[in-house]
């Protein structure tokens, strides 16, 4: 290709670049290139070759970097995404290309190892360095820095001394062949059924969605890996994608053990190395099985021909910032741009899914039994007017002797809240004093194992201080309410004997969680203790008791899905328990028990709850059978930012089936110091919510401090 072409370049910038082709490259759609940008240079994609602005100021492509190009079916997918979304396709581009190594210059692609020369100085960092280093092999200055805990200067001054050398990166390891008949269950009768419609729309060769909608413990996951080893042994990429990265590893362990041979592992935590293998893995075909979170879409797959989402109610499978998308959502739009089939599975489907099911859009697989003996829990509501646990205390006794119980039998009980840290507020007993975060409108919660006061906003910590800060008097500081900590507290007094383990994001993470999961499971905790981590996937066989200290805490929010989320969490959460050869109980505390949900949960009947549920979502207009966006406007300047949204209304275009409501203060008023205002934008699903919003947006330019950001299928609404 000659003349001149439009570069995609991952920034925000509304349009792809012109650079002209030097005589001696040879370069096509596609294809990586490095390119001048300012005094800068810089990775970009070649995007199109359309264009006609010849001048003098357009330059050079500077070389083609060797990587297998971009599809076709990528770059629609990147350009859907962009549109749908408003966003720049550079920025969609971006998430595409976090495998930092790959598009650094060579010179910084050597690795490290000890030389075995002593510094001649010991600094408690180097000893560590050299301690740590003795067993790895030879990285990056990066990761070594990484791994062994020392700063990337510590490196570069052991590399001065001789200490360090540096040598080529060893060659990557290749990712072994997963075998489609690799070890295979006998599938029940049920089981076999889905299995086969799932192999059918694999061989089908074509764009398709299923819903597997199974209740806890059914066996979807045998279910799916049957679509998984079609996919595979048709030479196609599969993409399992999970919605936390806390279960990736104890899943990865079990594609393993199906397919005999690990898959490939991909999302945030990963150390550069091995992203950057796995990008190239993917990139190559070798990679055949990804495991991984959302941004796993946007690695550079050469064929792929099966996505799976498992979990897929769950809203953490939406962005919340940067390009706001969902994965579940844009799961099903690369299935369509692709045309390979879809699978989606969850025990607690999303209203929008069972809603494409009742249009016909998404064929529908149920699986109504548990796995071999296990039962569905029985579920209970213990109403806390009639049963209220005494002060400072948060089990009732009905719960706190269904624990003691199970603990007696030797089974594991399992307790859900959903709120990390010891208690959400802090006063003071003398002067009333209440514990703000300085740039939220929320308050601080405790957290005792760190003994700081952390804002889950934006993530500011203090130490707890020994006098108030307002009225100085000593000891005064007192928590409210529960948080999963102080819970714990709590159990470790009443059942003295039992191990607890706490199972919480900001407790364990990465292979400690891991380790955790895989011990409960293994039964060296008798008495589990969690926040909604706990609520996903987890098969613990000799759990059977659920426990839900508060029920009624997600129903009081905003959130219009507030009412499917409580179900789905409570559902899942009920659904750890029984899932071996003994039967499950769940109880839930709450203080309504007559609350319409609560009543349908007791009862077993999904189906009386959705259907009230999608009554209400129809009468209100809401998704999925509206659709929202959220424009939110933030500033330093609460005045400022204030006047800034006054101003947009005046703006808005006219519109018979679009409406605008607001602008409101956000429910969270101010986060990171800057005040927000919200808009919410409303209509059909046959309206052109992106047209209307561009349209309304297209000369607004935020000035100073101000900001402006878009969120079509808002599912936060704080
Ligand atoms: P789900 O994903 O529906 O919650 P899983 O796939 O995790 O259910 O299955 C629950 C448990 O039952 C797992 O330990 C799984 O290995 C086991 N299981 C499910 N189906 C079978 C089968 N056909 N043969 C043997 N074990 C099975
Ligand atoms: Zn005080
Ligand atoms: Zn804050």
């Amino acid at each position: 290709m000659a003349g001149v072409v439009q570069v995609l370049l991952p920034l925000a910038l509304d349009e792809a670049y012109s650079y002209s082709v030097p005589e001696n490259l040879d370069i096509n759609i596609g294809d990586f290139v490095l390119v001048p940008l300012g005094t800068r240079e810089i990775v970009g994609v070649v995007w199109s070759d359309k264009s006609t602005r010849i001048s003098a100021r357009i330059r050079d492509i500077i070389e083609r970097i060797d990587l297998p190009p971009l599809t076709a079916i990528q770059r629609k997918f990147i350009n859907w995404i962009a549109d749908y979304y408003l966003s720049p396709p550079g920025m969609v581009l971006r998430g595409g290309m976090r495998a930092k190594g790959i598009f650094e210059p060579p010179r910084q692609r050597l690795a490290y190892r000890l030389t075995g020369k002593q510094p001649d100085r010991i600094t408690p960092q180097r000893q560590r360095l050299l301690n740590e280093a003795r067993d790895l092999p030879a990285m990056t200055r990066s990761e070594l820095a990484g791994v062994t805990g020392v700063s990337v200067g510590v490196i570069n001054g052991l590399v001065k001394l001789g200490v360090l050398e540096a040598v080529e990166l060893p060659p990557f390891a290749p990712f072994a062949r997963p075998d489609p008949a690799g070890n295979l269950v006998v599938l029940s009768k049920s089981q076999a059924k889905a299995a086969k419609t799932l192999r059918q729309s694999i061989s089908a060769n074509s764009f398709s969605v299923t819903l597997i909608d199974g209740v806890t413990g059914s066996g979807k996951t045998e279910v799916y890996f049957e679509a998984m080893a079609a996919a595979i042994a048709k030479g196609r990429q599969v993409l399992l994608l999970l919605p936390e990265i806390a279960l990736t590893s104890t899943f990865i362990n079990r594609v393993e053990q199906r397919f005999a041979a690990p898959p490939a592992e991909w999302h945030s935590e990963l150390r550069p190395r091995e992203r950057e293998r796995v990008w190239r893995g993917v990139a190559s075909g070798q990679a055949q099985i990804v495991v991984g979170a959302r941004s796993a879409l946007f690695l550079p797959w050469q064929k792929l021909g099966l996505i799976i989402v498992d979990e897929e109610h769950e809203p953490a499978f939406k962005q919340a910032d940067g390009v706001a998308y969902h994965a579940r959502d844009m799961s099903v739009v690369y299935g369509l741009l692709g045309k390979f089939p879809v699978i989606l599975a969850s025990a607690t489907p999303s209203l929008e899914s069972l809603v494409n099911v009742d249009n016909g859009k998404y064929a529908h697989v149920t699986l109504k039994n548990r796995h071999g003996n296990a039962e569905l829990p029985d579920i209970s509501l213990i109403d806390m007017r009639t049963n209220p646990p005494s002060s400072g205390s948060w089990l009732s006794d009905p719960l706190a002797d269904a624990v003691t119980q199970t603990l007696e039998d030797g089974n594991q009980a399992l307790l859900f809240l959903n709120r990390r840290g010891y208690a959400p507020l802090t006063l003071c007993r003398t002067c009333g004093h209440r514990f703000h975060c300085a740039h939220c409108s929320s308050w601080l919660v405790e957290h005792r194992f760190r003994n700081q006061l952390i804002c889950h906003h934006c993530g500011h910590s203090e130490p707890v201080p020994q006098i108030c800060p307002e009225c100085e008097s000593e000891g005064s500081l007192v928590p409210c309410g529960p948080g999963i900590e102080r819970l714990a507290e709590e159990a470790a007094l009443r059942f003295p004997d039992a191990a607890i383990a706490i199972l919480s994001s900001d407790i364990a993470r990465g292979k400690s969680l891991h380790q955790m999961i895989t011990d409960i499971a293994r039964g060296k905790y008798d008495l589990i203790i969690g926040t909604q981590l706990v609520a996903k996937g987890h098969h613990f066989p000799n759990l059977t008791l659920a426990g839900i200290i508060d029920a009624d805490l997600a129903l009081e929010t905003t959130d219009p899905r507030a009412g499917e989320r409580t179900w789905q969490l409570l559902a899942q959460v009920s659904g750890r328990a029984g899932r071996g050869d003994k039967p499950g109980k769940a109880l839930v505390q709450t203080y309504m028990p007559e609350h319409p949900l609560l009543q349908a949960l007791a009862a077993g009947d999904h189906d009386g709850f959705l259907a009230h549920e999608k009554q209400i979502r129809l009468a209100a207009g809401l998704p999925p059978y509206g659709q929202l966006a959220g424009i939110i406007i933030s500033g330093t300047d609460q005045n400022q930012a204030q006047s800034f949204a006054m101003a947009l209304v005046g703006r808005i275009p006219k519109s018979a089936d679009i409406s605008v409501l607001g602008p409101a203060p956000a429910p969270l008023s101010q986060i990171r110091g800057r005040y927000r205002f919200r808009f919410l934008v409303k209509c059909s699903r046959q309206s052109n919510i992106q047209a209307f919003i561009s349209q309304w947006l297209a000369d607004v330019t935020p000035k100073g401090s101000l900001r402006l950001s878009v969120d079509i299928d808002p599912y936060n609404f704080l």
